[in-house]
């Protein structure tokens, strides 16, 4: 919901002002409506019924894969597309992978979402309305901003987003900020109170292929994101974890093993590889592949893991789920 609006509604009908808390308060903890807000008066709750809408998004597709993620497709009041899912682990854990933007104007060449034409900047509201739409399905407890976007591009509404994350249930230690790499905001979360974790999207240790790849690397260039990212690890005392997508024939050499290796110090990043989501343009590097790829690390002393992939059967990567419905 539109927290804004809610708060202006309640001001204007003269209610106090603890009324506003009342009202998120059952949001976050999954309410379905505002007529579930049983220690709201009935006529304050037919009256925001008519003038807030109880969410920013509508849900315009889902999509429930097997293994028991669900990916959502929502639209904006504006007709923008957004999407985010909600991963669950056998352990219990339930993480949400949220969008920070409709689109991305980043065009990484690996990425459904870089494909699509930029929309907007998501305000606060609509980043939280994915997590509440999710809260109201089951108790969530991790988020991810690795939906569609660059969070640190909009990062005042992905902050002020994570700020109120902690009421639907997820920490800011559970919270984590995936990054091309843009350096005044890796800068800024280093300043930020809330202890929010950093992932880093590093994708080719060679600066000629990773710009070839992520052409943001032009903008921002890997050694400069690479000292932001240890400024990180000063200033907060925790790593920072490296996001790499296996592309067959591409980064996955015996030697771009070693060459990522010899940039990264152990003490400050944990290396995540990523099984390739095809979305057209290129192959994702087979199990062995990445398994080698990860000994290679390893033996470096590098600490590095497979991610384990969600929702392969319903196109659950970044982007895809617009892609298919454009
Ligand atoms: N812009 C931010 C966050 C969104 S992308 C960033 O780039 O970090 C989140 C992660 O998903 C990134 O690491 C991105 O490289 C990865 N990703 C994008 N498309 C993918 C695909 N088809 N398969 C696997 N990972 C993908």
């Amino acid at each position: 919901m539109d927290l804004e609006l809610l708060r202006r509604t309640l001001a204007d009908a003269g209610e106090p002002t603890f009324r506003a808390r009342q009202v998120w308060a059952w949001a976050a903890r999954g309410a379905g409506s505002y007529h579930a807000m049983t220690d709201l008066p009935a006529a304050l709750r037919a009256r925001l019924a008519d003038a807030v809408a109880f969410s920013t998004l509508t849900l315009a597709d889902e999509a429930h894969a097997k293994d028991g993620t669900v990916k959502s497709l929502f639209h904006t009041a504006d007709g923008r597309a957004v999407e985010a899912v909600l991963m669950r682990y056998r352990d219990g854990r339930r993480s949400l992978c949220l969008s920070s933007q409709s689109g991305c104007p980043l065009t990484c060449t690996f990425c459904a979402t870089g494909a699509m034409k930029f929309g907007r900047n998501l305000t606060a509201s609509e980043i939280l309305d994915q997590a509440l739409h999710f809260r109201r399905i089951e108790e969530v407890d991790h988020a991810v901003f690795m939906g569609m976007g660059e969070p640190m591009m909009n990062l005042d509404n992905v902050l002020a987003a994570c700020a109120r994350l902690p009421d639907v249930g997820i920490t800011h230690r559970r919270t984590a900020i995936s990054t091309v790499g843009w350096i005044p905001g890796i800068d800024r979360l280093a300043r930020c109170e809330m202890p929010i974790r950093l992932a880093l999207s590093l994708h080719a240790a060679d600066t000629a292929l990773r710009s070839q790849i992520m052409p943001v690397n032009d903008r921002y260039p890997l050694a400069d994101v690479l000292a932001a990212c240890v400024r990180f690890h000063e200033a907060k005392r925790r790593p920072v974890f490296v996001e790499y997508v296996m592309l067959a024939g591409v980064n996955d050499r015996y030697e771009q093993a070693v060459a990522l290796a010899e940039l990264l110090d152990p003490k400050v990043f944990k290396v995540n590889l990523i099984p390739y989501n095809p979305t057209g343009s290129y192959d994702g590097s087979g199990p062995d592949a990445i398994d080698a790829f990860r000994a290679v690390l390893e033996e470096q002393g590098l600490r590095a893991t497979v991610r384990l992939t969600r929702g392969r059967d319903i196109a659950a990567a970044c982007g895809q789920l617009a892609a298919a419905r454009a």
